[in-house]
């Protein structure tokens, strides 16, 4: 069962919306950016309406008297930062790099996940990871909000009186990530660039589409190089730059390890099969996810011109859990 905390204030009218537990596919790390004059701004949108309600109603308790919500910032176009856009009232603007708009397209439309979600057969592999891991969010009314504000490069916004800058990345965990960073308060909010753990909070395995992990170090590079001092992630607890530095060397030793596996002919999936067997990081959960992380890797590898299919890519991993689900813990 998935709860929301009130909001937290990380800084001088920055604050964290964060599902509890913050472990699982989709629920991720949302922030809002509120202006002493009223303006407002969320940085990524709940998953679903239910939970992106949750988010607009505790966002109000917030705002001084006439404040607005007029700006969405999203840092990428995976559903779980995008989707519950569709609760904001006055049409706001949605900001993202041109190629997360591109992306759009590629990820399978909300009503049609929902259909896979609860329609599929519980009894095949895909049916039942979906159903495990998806069956608690809502899509069957959502349409997606596309961007209405896209960049490339760098963009400098203002929301009411507080700077932002935004800083479009070459392809690493989709192609068209962002990181958002406010520079008075160095806060920096990275999406799934980076997908932390903490001592209280163990996090997941991160799942990466579009690749390679040096562009997604490269990322995590980005992100110190701004001087933030409180980074959210796009899941998982809030770190300081040594948690960027230590999920760095968790990127490096999945990259090279992927690398050498390539390098001795071991196909992509048995690649990921390996590297969940030496269970290097126990503490993480979904550790599943590496197929999708090898493969993109491999794909690079290989000179692969063009993205994975998703639902090949989500049945291989099911596939590989399903092996594997004697061995987890049910939720
Ligand atoms: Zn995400």
């Amino acid at each position: 069962m998935i709860s929301q905390p009130p909001l937290t204030t990380l800084a001088d009218g920055v604050h964290l919306w964060s599902p509890t537990p913050s472990t699982g596919w989709g629920l991720a790390n949302c922030g809002l950016i509120v202006s002493p004059d009223g303006e407002a701004a969320w940085v990524d949108t709940p998953y679903d309406r239910r939970m992106a309600l949750d988010f607009l109603e505790r966002s109000r308790t917030l705002l001084p008297a006439g404040g607005r919500i007029g700006r969405v910032i999203v840092t990428h176009a995976n559903g779980d930062h995008l989707w519950g856009a569709e609760v904001l009232p006055d049409d706001p603007e949605v900001v993202a790099t041109r190629e997360a708009l591109g992306h759009i397209a590629w990820e399978p439309a909300p009503r049609q996940l929902h259909a896979l979600v609860h329609g599929g057969d519980p009894e095949t592999p895909l049916g039942w990871y979906l159903k495990r891991h998806f069956g608690r969010f809502d899509w069957s009314a959502t349409d997606v909000v596309e961007p209405t504000l896209t960049f490339t490069g760098e963009l400098d916004l203002r929301i009411g009186q507080v700077p932002v800058q935004l800083f479009a990345l070459p392809s690493a965990h989709t192609t068209g990530d962002l990181i958002a960073y406010l520079p008075r308060q160095r806060v920096a909010f990275t999406g799934d660039v980076i997908f932390a753990s903490g001592p209280e909070d163990p996090g997941d395995h991160p799942v990466h589409w579009a690749g390679p992990l040096g562009q997604v170090i490269a990322a995590c590079e980005r992100v110190l190089a701004t001087g933030a001092e409180i980074i959210v992630p796009g899941h998982g607890p809030v770190l300081g730059p040594e948690g960027v530095r230590a999920h760095i060397r968790y990127l490096e030793h999945l990259r090279d390890r992927a690398h050498e596996l390539h390098s001795t002919g071991v196909p992509a999936l048995d690649a990921a099969r390996a590297l969940i067997a030496e269970n290097t990081f126990p503490l993480l959960g979904l550790a599943e996810r590496m197929v999708i992380t090898v493969a993109t890797e491999y794909r690079h590898l290989e000179g692969a011109a063009d993205g994975p299919d998703i639902l090949a890519v989500m049945a291989d991993l099911a596939q590989v859990a399903w092996e594997r689900r004697d061995m987890t813990v049910a939720d």
